[in-house]
Order: structure tokens, then C-alpha cells, then sequence
């Protein structure tokens, strides 16, 4: 049984994102895990392409987009038929598979539950950030299809 669950959610793709919380929601069901999910935001200098230096001071600061990221993230799961009491929600800022790996280790999860890849890009069947997950993940990883 599981007793804590890591979801990570792409807020910018809400379809996909609907059909793994669906999967989530009969997941949740059994024994009452915790069912962390988490979005991950590029930091200012992966947002912008360039060395942090170089960025207007003005950018730097990447609260008000972790905010806004946490705002979308929570409009996302509003509808899941999860118990409020199991939900924890997060943001993370860096780069997907790194923040999700070191959340993972930091909540010490017995399951990561990802969609494989974004549906309109079909050429790889598991997406850039799921398969580094599946590859480099300690714990079990369940890949939704
Ligand atoms: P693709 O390469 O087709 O974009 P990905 O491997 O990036 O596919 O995405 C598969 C899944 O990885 C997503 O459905 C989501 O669960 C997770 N994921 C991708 N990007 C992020 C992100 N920025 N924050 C949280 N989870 C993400």
C-alpha cells in the first residue's frame, strides 16, 4: 500500500493532466496515501536562455511566477475527488526531472504517477522528462498511458 504518492503536473497541459489526476483519484482511494503534486517553473536563467547576470534585475526574482504557477496548479486539481486532508501542493523552480528526482528523495514518495508524453508530440513514446524519471528514480513509477 501506498503512503505517499508524487504527481508532477504540467499546468500547461491541462487535458493531459486531467487524465493522470482521473487515474489519481482511484489510486488515492486505497489506504489513504498523501498525494503530493507538483509543478516545476524554470528558473529565471532556463526561462530566459541566458546567464542569471545577464538577466534584468527586475526577472530575478522568481516568487511572483511560483505564485502564479501555484495558483494554476491548485485550479487544476480543484475538481480531482481527493480527500482535501491528502493533498499537499508544491512548486518547484529549476529544471523538471531534477526538482521532481530531489522532491521525490525529500518527501521519501513510494510512487512517482506521470503521464508518458504530451499526446500531439507522438514521436517518442515516453516523453524527455518522464523517461529520465523512469530511468533514474530509486522508487517505483507508474506511467500513465
Ligand atoms: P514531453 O517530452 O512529450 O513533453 P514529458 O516527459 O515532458 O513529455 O512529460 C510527461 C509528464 O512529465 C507530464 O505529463 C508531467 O507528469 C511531467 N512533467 C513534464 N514537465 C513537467 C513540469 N514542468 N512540472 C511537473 N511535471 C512535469
Amino acid at each position: 500500500m501506498y503512503k505517499k504518492i508524487l504527481v508532477p503536473i504540467d499546468i500547461l497541459e491541462d487535458e493531459l493532466s486531467q487524465e493522470l489526476i482521473a487515474h489519481i483519484e482511484q489510486i488515492a482511494k486505497v489506504g489513504k496515501p498523501e498525494i503530493h503534486f507538483l509543478t516545476v517553473i524554470p528558473n529565471a536563467e532556463l526561462f530566459f536562455g541566458i546567464e542569471f547576470a545577464a538577466i534584468p534585475e527586475k526577472f530575478k526574482d522568481s516568487s511572483e511566477r511560483t505564485r502564479l504557477a501555484f495558483v494554476a496548479l491548485q485550479e487544476m486539481i480543484k475538481d480531482a475527488k481527493i480527500p482535501d486532508e491528502q493533498i499537499v501542493c508544491n512548486v518547484g523552480v529549476g529544471n523538471a526531472k531534477d526538482e521532481i528526482l530531489e522532491y521525490a528523495r525529500h518527501i521519501d514518495a513510494d510512487l512517482i504517477a506521470i503521464a508518458s508524453h504530451r499526446p500531439n508530440v507522438s514521436s517518442y513514446l515516453l516523453g524527455s522528462t518522464a523517461s529520465s524519471i523512469v530511468r533514474h528514480a530509486k522508487m517505483s513509477v507508474l506511467v500513465i498511458r
